[in-house]
């Protein structure tokens, strides 16, 4: 495929640099002297550049970028032999957790093409995909335990902006979608940083609300959706800005909309549908339908990518489990904005989601003091995966349930009660 036109031509490059300085000073916290760990695909090398730039403004030790490029991701699935898609580069994920060990931040700037793999055979991509889970694990570990401070961003590619904005021509598809992103990201306001300031504020208040609660389970109800959530012992809230457990205050997603917790891995009953798509490393997963028992799917229908959800879920044990339940208002600004990016760094802050797979240890109580069998017994869920898909919209109810039986409402139409 050929580019015919500069793409860093359509994007406001005062506005990409203001979205560089979030993520650095928002996003990261970037410490002096620490050293930042970016990876990206080589489209975003304009953001790159600006990031690396704030990066050292704000007394960065060493910035060391790596990249990837959907040309030579494609080329292995036309040319490599059988045995490539059993391997991942796992020298390169051990020494990524020994640099966060020795003090390293982490930003990874996302905006692949999400149909990159669409056409490719399921079986390879599932296959490259739990070798490059398994090899990653290492590194994975330091940020899913919430270790060191670490962000995602994204950049606007070409495919991307197409998917999102199919009626525009490629130019004035990459204009809207970087647009989109700014807005989304608090780059259009006066102020971006004292916006996010305030943003947190208030997340912290419905976090703080929850955590005062202490439901025992939450419960959804909507068109195909009768589910109830058991939260795990000691769970805890979290939104916004979070520690982590080297002492920096971050904000790993922006943009974030969602305040979320740890599900009781065992205790999730009922049915459930998804209300936007899932693109899921490159292929689109549409109209998905589960069934729990006892925490455990044991049905999985979805209209498109079936065979795709059905080998995620046959990832491990883990994998038919939930790590993640999250609360989004129907109307935050990405879903006002009515755009679906086929991203979930910005769809799962459009919609309330559940998320199959990983849990993470910082939503519980004490959580860094907590060994894997502890966080296990109170409920956690471990796996390789962590897949967030959206379950809320404008006709979901959700109520929490104290544990004795009382319910409180807790979203009406999609909007706190
Ligand atoms: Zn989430
Ligand atoms: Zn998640």
């Amino acid at each position: 495929m050929t580019q015919n036109f500069d793409i860093n031509s359509a994007i406001d490059p005062v506005k990409l640099e203001k979205l560089a300085e979030v993520a650095v000073k928002v996003g990261l916290q970037l410490q002096k002297n620490q050293d930042l760990i970016i990876t990206a695909p080589i489209a975003a090398l304009p953001l790159v550049r600006f990031i690396t730039k704030q990066a050292y403004m704000a007394g960065a030790g060493l910035v060391t970028t790596f990249y990837s490029d959907e040309e030579t991701t494609l080329a292995r699935y036309a040319h490599a032999p059988d045995a490539s898609f059993d391997k991942a580069s796992g020298w390169l994920y051990e020494g990524m957790a020994k640099a966060y060990d020795g003090g390293a931040a982490r930003l990874a700037i996302s905006g692949d093409n999400p149909m990159m793999l669409a056409s490719q055979d399921p079986d390879k991509v599932s296959r490259a995909n739990k070798a490059n889970s398994i090899a990653y694990k290492p590194a994975l570990e330091k940020i899913s335990n919430f270790d060191i401070n670490w962000h995602i961003c994204s950049y606007p590619n070409p495919a991307w902006a197409r998917q999102v904005f199919p009626d525009l021509a490629e130019e004035a598809a990459v204009r809207a979608l970087a647009e989109a992103i700014f807005s989304a990201s608090r780059i259009n306001t006066p102020d971006p940083i004292a916006a996010w300031g305030e943003h947190n504020a208030n997340l912290k208040k419905r976090s703080s609300f929850l955590n005062g609660e202490r439901f025992s389970a939450l419960h959804f109800t909507g068109p195909g959706t009768d589910l109830t959530v058991g939260l795990a012992d000691g769970h805890e809230w979290h939104g916004g800005a979070s520690k982590a457990k080297n002492g920096v205050t971050c904000n790993p997603n922006i943009p974030t909309e969602e305040v979320f917790t740890t599900p009781h891995a065992l205790k999730v009953e009922g049915h459930v549908s998804s209300t936007k798509p899932l693109s899921h490393q490159g292929t689109l997963i549409d109209n998905i339908q589960v069934r729990f028992e006892a925490g455990r799917i044991v049905e999985a229908k979805a209209s498109k990518g079936e065979d795709v959800l059905n080998k995620v879920l046959d990832t491990d044990e883990g994998a038919r489990r939930l790590g993640e339940v999250a609360l989004v208002p129907h109307s935050s600004p990405i879903s006002a904005s009515g755009v679906l990016f086929y991203n979930t760094l910005f769809d799962e802050n459009a919609s309330c989601h559940i998320a199959l797979g990983q849990c993470y240890s910082k939503c519980f109580l004490d959580g860094a003091s907590l060994t894997p069998d502890q966080i296990k017994a109170q409920g956690g869920n471990s796996s390789l995966i962590h897949i967030d898909w959206m379950i809320g919209s404008d006709k979901v109810d959700i109520d929490g349930l104290r544990a004795d039986g009382t319910k409180v409402p807790v979203m009406r139409k999609g909007e706190w009660a």
